[in-house]
């Protein structure tokens, strides 16, 4: 794929996290990763059933330079900081999807029951990262750290990260989190 079918597809997916719920209006973001050192992301605070291919941003993940004059997300560092962590990564989504942020909010980590869940997941647990204010090296750092052994990682009192060998499989990461946190609730009532 050449950058322009690259920002069509990160452009694409933005509206799809809006049209199947996982975001509302412009709270996410989401990536695709071009070679060893570039991606391309959503752009900063624009609605994404207006999005172009156009809008999307090029980026140096190493560097955070970024080419043209849209500013990329604002969540950005994140992004960055999960493609040098996990090198064959193709894919980034954060959202604030509700059952995962639920769980977010109570700086848990998600236990993984269904065995189909832990498959999509590569994990039985989903760590949350400790709570650090959006945007900062810890928050990155932190969040990082989080997702080095599995496809998903919470960010206490903030959202989700999500990522995957391709940005089919990050979407159906991001659905079966939902599906994995509506269990895990489920399960946390019964035993209260
Ligand atoms: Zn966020």
């Amino acid at each position: 794929m050449n950058i322009e079918q690259i920002k069509e597809e990160v452009c694409n997916a933005g509206k799809r996290l809006l049209k199947e719920g996982l975001v509302a209006r412009t709270w996410g973001n989401v990536s695709i990763k071009v070679n060893d050192t570039q991606m391309v992301i959503t752009p900063s605070g624009r609605p994404y059933d207006e999005l172009t291919p156009n809008e999307m941003v090029l980026v140096d993940f190493h560097t955070l330079k970024f080419d043209g004059n849209i500013k990329p997300s604002s969540e950005l560092k994140l992004h960055c900081e999960v493609y040098k962590t996990r090198p064959h990564i193709k894919a980034v989504i954060h959202t604030h999807q509700m059952y995962a942020s639920i769980v977010a909010a109570a700086q848990k980590d998600v236990m993984v029951l269904n065995e189909e869940h832990q498959k999509i997941l590569g994990a039985k647990i989903i760590k949350a990262a400790p709570y650090a204010l959006p945007n900062t090296k810890k928050i990155t750092v932190e969040t990082a750290r989080a997702i080095e052994q599995s496809n998903a990682a919470l960010m206490s009192n903030h959202g989700v990260v999500c990522i995957g060998e391709d940005l089919e499989k990050t979407f159906e990461v991001a659905r079966t989190l939902e599906h994995a946190c509506a269990l895990f609730i489920e399960s946390k009532k019964k035993s209260a």
